[in-house]
């Protein structure tokens, strides 16, 4: 890793004021400089020029599956920029493409077979939101263009995304006239994971289901599709739920009509300690959408991908074409490097990484649910969480979490982790330790 260069304070000093950073204000808490990245590590320099080489928890937003400076990723990236670095989609194909599509076919679950390359998670939930409404106007079913969903959801930031993220979380209404009005439930009932299955309260699901039905029932004729992240929804809260839901949902939009749109753009690729979350619930969607830990983290790139019966609908009516086209659509740097991600995945036991994370999470979190200020704590797969009772004080616990060794950026009351698939055990021990020790110190 690069040594210390003492060049982190002037470049906090130029960045403050002139950048955005994401939700912050322009003169918000300063940010760390990042010197360089490998492995699990990240080092980093604080405005005052201390130094912190520290274990990362983040992945970068769930992204960094298989840590920084990954020799395999690294080449992919650098062959195919020794070939072409990007080439318009229109009228053009490419091999990163192909095969990524391909790959991504043969890991979905069975029926879904097409998929649409976007630029970020949020467009590929535009577009998946597009397809559900093409498919019921080329169904006949031209006044099904809403959506219901989920309370407590998170889907992204355009507007259309927006739409459907929780309507107080989403701030929709600081934006009044521009979200489209959807319809929502309740957020489905809380799972907990006990010996390697995801249980609930079983009167609690009977009861969401029952609205849930009783909700379709009502407004089908004006709903194109569920939309919903399948058992955990992530940055709406971090909040494990039944797979009951998620199954009830299946049969409950194929009853009326409806499509189910599930969002795996957090959950895909293994971070649940399944393929895709919506194996939990063993439930086929007709759209989904995958993002963040698609390139493992090196470039951004999502994709939709839909059922065959999906796309013969949309192709047979008059217009044929899903309406979108992205002028970075499949760019062939971020195909490249996610063929070699979904390929690492492949030849390195996953299961057995994300087996050693939930184990380790869960030791290694445990000490936190004696703590007073913890309300629950809370591991599945590669997701560890701590929720405490108050709002974090993000500066103050973000700083002690480095003086421990642990890269850490919690939100709202909660304290989580979503360490690379690489890490060790001794880098959750450190996480662990780390995160616990910021909430004593800081919450305490
Ligand atoms: C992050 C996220 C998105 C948005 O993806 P971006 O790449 O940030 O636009 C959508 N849905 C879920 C579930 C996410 O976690």
């Amino acid at each position: 890793m690069l040594s210390g260069v003492a060049l982190a304070p002037s470049l906090i000093e130029r960045d403050r004021g002139l950048l955005w950073h994401p939700y912050a204000p322009l003169d918000g808490p300063a940010p760390y400089a990042v010197l360089g990245a490998a492995g699990t590590r990240l080092h980093l320099q604080a405005a005052d020029g201390r130094n912190f080489e520290v274990v990362d928890a983040m992945s970068s937003w769930w992204s960094a599956i298989h840590g920084y400076r990954h020799a395999a990723l690294d080449a992919a990236l650098q062959a195919q920029a020794g070939a072409f670095s990007h080439v318009m989609f229109g009228g053009l194909t490419h091999a990163p493409a192909v095969e990524l599509a391909e790959m991504l076919v043969e890991m979905a679950p069975a029926g879904v077979e097409h998929v649409f390359f976007a630029d970020s998670g949020s467009v590929s939930v535009e577009v998946a939101l597009k397809v559900a409404v093409q498919y019921q106007r080329a169904a006949g079913h031209r006044r099904r263009t809403r959506f219901l969903a989920l309370a407590g959801g998170y889907h992204g930031d355009t507007f259309a995304a927006m739409s459907v993220c929780d309507p107080v979380d989403g701030m929709h209404s600081e934006f009044p006239g521009l979200v489209a009005p959807q319809l929502f439930l309740p957020r489905p009932p809380r799972a907990h994971l006990v010996g390697g299955e995801l249980r609930s309260d079983p009167l609690e699901v009977a009861a969401w289901v029952a609205i849930l039905e009783d909700t379709v029932r009502t407004h089908r004729d004006e709903l194109a599709a569920v939309v919903m992240e399948p058992v955990l929804q992530g940055a709406g809260g971090m909040h494990l739920y039944a797979p009951e839901c998620v199954h009830a949902a299946r049969h409950v939009a194929s009853e009326y009509g409806l499509l189910l749109l599930l969002d795996e753009i957090a959950t895909g690729f293994g971070r649940t300690g399944k393929l895709f979350a919506s194996e939990w619930a063993d439930v086929t969607p007709d759209i989904m959408c995958v993002g963040k830990a698609l390139t493992g983290g090196y470039l951004t790139l999502a994709a939709m991908l839909c059922s065959r019966r999906v796309a013969a609908v949309i192709t047979g009516s008059p217009l044929r074409a899903l309406l979108h086209g992205p002028t970075f659509m499949a760019n062939p740097l971020a195909c490249a490097v996610a063929v070699a991600s979904l390929k690492l995945l492949r030849s390195e036991p996953w299961q057995g990484q994300l087996a050693t994370l939930q184990t380790g999470l869960t030791a290694a979190l445990a000490p936190a649910a004696a703590l007073p200020q913890v309300r629950d704590v809370r591991v599945l797969g590669g997701v560890g969480v701590i929720q405490l009772h108050t709002p974090v004080d993000v500066p103050a616990l973000t700083l002690v979490a480095l003086e421990h060794g642990v890269w850490a950026r919690p939100f709202r009351d909660l304290v989580y982790t979503m360490p690379p698939y690489i890490s060790t055990a001794a880098d959750l021990a450190t996480i662990g330790s780390g995160l616990c020790a910021a909430v004593a110190t800081v919450h305490g």
